[in-house]
């Protein structure tokens, strides 16, 4: 690797084995994206014009009608509730989030409204919408989306992720053909998937995707979709969408992005991954307290990760201290930790440099053979962790 910015700026060096995470810059951008940005940075565009190319783009690879790039998923949220509230009206486009009309309540599945960095709700609101959840948190029938639709309906919101609830909902197939039933369009946040076409293809209105997750684009967020509702959408951006501005760069950084995953070598990426999990289960494999196992992704991504289960009593350590130990340790190494109260984490293998997946087997090694050593077993209360989350984001800047 070249020089490390990070040094200089005096910032840890962290190696990332979470997956694609806000809080560490999201993801290792595409060399095609990489080079994209200053072929534009010093040039004036017609940002209008920008993006009917981008548009062009995100059709070809979606097989959508059009679509336009904003500056996150969460922004393209609102800016498509904003749309189906207001329509092509660009005076209520800029009284949102107030709004002259009854009909802005936005449809949510109760098991859908999840925290991906800030609430699915929040975004719906800030948009002028009222957010009408249905059914229960592990339940929702049909009866429950039928009878939610009235004349006040603007929308249907459907969340694809593995934060949502992952049984006892709605299937986004039914939900489209209710809703479709109804005059109601549906708005799928596929923030995360690789799956570029299913979602529009089941019958989604829009669909809303991150431009620097999987696709390894700049921060970006891309709108795709019907075209009256994708530029209902789009107009948002002389109202609320303005605070959510997307720059020339990330809209021609992620249209490289999106083009090079047209000819993205999926088979060898998912190769060399697979070679980074076989690593760090031979690595774990054998210790004591310590079970590893290959878990395919919770919504069929194309991708494996590294589940390791941990029997603190054995292993002389739980779960959420090893990870804390691995991410205080030098390199920095950042687990996706959310589920470790059950005592286990991941290793997600989609975010490393060549050559670090050494070093995460080595950290793994170093602090599982401490852990043994150590004669208490290494137990933080796990309510210390919920009570302390928020200790160091509140005192920021310090
Ligand atoms: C990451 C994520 C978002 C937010 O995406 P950004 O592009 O970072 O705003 C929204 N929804 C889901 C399900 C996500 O995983």
């Amino acid at each position: 690797m070249s020089e490390d910015i990070r040094q200089s700026l005096g910032l840890r060096p962290v190696i990332n084995v979470s997956g694609t995470m806000t809080s560490l810059g999201a993801s290792i951008a595409v060399p095609e994206a990489v080079a994209a940005v200053p072929k534009i940075m010093t040039q004036f565009v017609e940002m209008n014009d920008l993006q009917r190319q981008a548009s062009k783009i995100i059709a070809r690879l979606t097989g959508a009608e059009a679509g336009f790039v904003t500056a996150s998923c969460a922004s393209g949220i609102s800016l498509a509730v904003a749309g189906a509230i207001t329509g092509p009206d660009l005076l209520a486009v800029e009284q949102l989030p107030e709004t002259r009309t009854a009909k802005k309540e936005v449809i949510v599945q109760a098991g859908h409204i999840v925290n991906y960095g800030a609430p699915v709700d929040q975004a719906i609101r800030i948009a002028g919408g009222t957010v009408v959840s249905i059914g229960q948190a592990t339940s929702t029938h049909r009866f429950h989306l039928e009878n939610a639709i009235t004349e006040n309906t603007a929308a249907a919101v459907y969340v694809v992720s593995h934060h949502v609830v992952d049984y006892g909902l709605l299937h986004l197939s039914e939900f489209v053909e209710i809703a479709h039933a109804r005059g109601v369009p549906v708005i799928v946040d596929a923030a995360s998937e690789y799956d570029l076409r299913g979602f529009l293809a089941t019958g989604a209105d829009v669909v809303l995707y991150s431009g620097h997750k999987f696709l390894g684009g700049p921060t970006s967020g891309i709108v795709a979709g019907a075209k009256d509702m994708v530029r209902n959408a789009y107009i948002q951006n002389y109202g609320i969408g303005r605070g959510m501005k997307v720059g020339k760069e990330s809209i021609f950084g992620v249209m490289a992005a999106l083009e090079a995953w047209e000819t993205r070598d999926h088979e060898g990426i998912r190769a060399r991954e697979q070679s980074y999990l076989d690593l760090w289960k031979a690595t774990l494999d054998g210790r004591p307290g310590i079970t590893a196992v290959i878990d395919p992704d919770p919504t069929n991504n194309p991708l494996d990760r590294l589940k390791v289960m941990i029997d603190p009593a054995e292993a002389r350590i739980t779960a959420w201290d090893l990870s804390a130990a691995l991410a205080a340790g030098d390199p920095p190494i950042i687990v996706r930790d959310h589920e470790a109260e059950h005592q286990y984490f991941y290793l997600d293998p989609c975010n490393l440099h060549p050559g670090q997946e050494h070093i995460v087997a080595r950290r793994l090694g170093e602090e599982l053979d401490k852990a043994r050593r150590s004669n208490e077993i290494i137990a933080t209360p796990i309510e210390d962790l919920s009570r302390h989350r928020f200790d160091g984001l509140l005192k920021w800047p310090d």
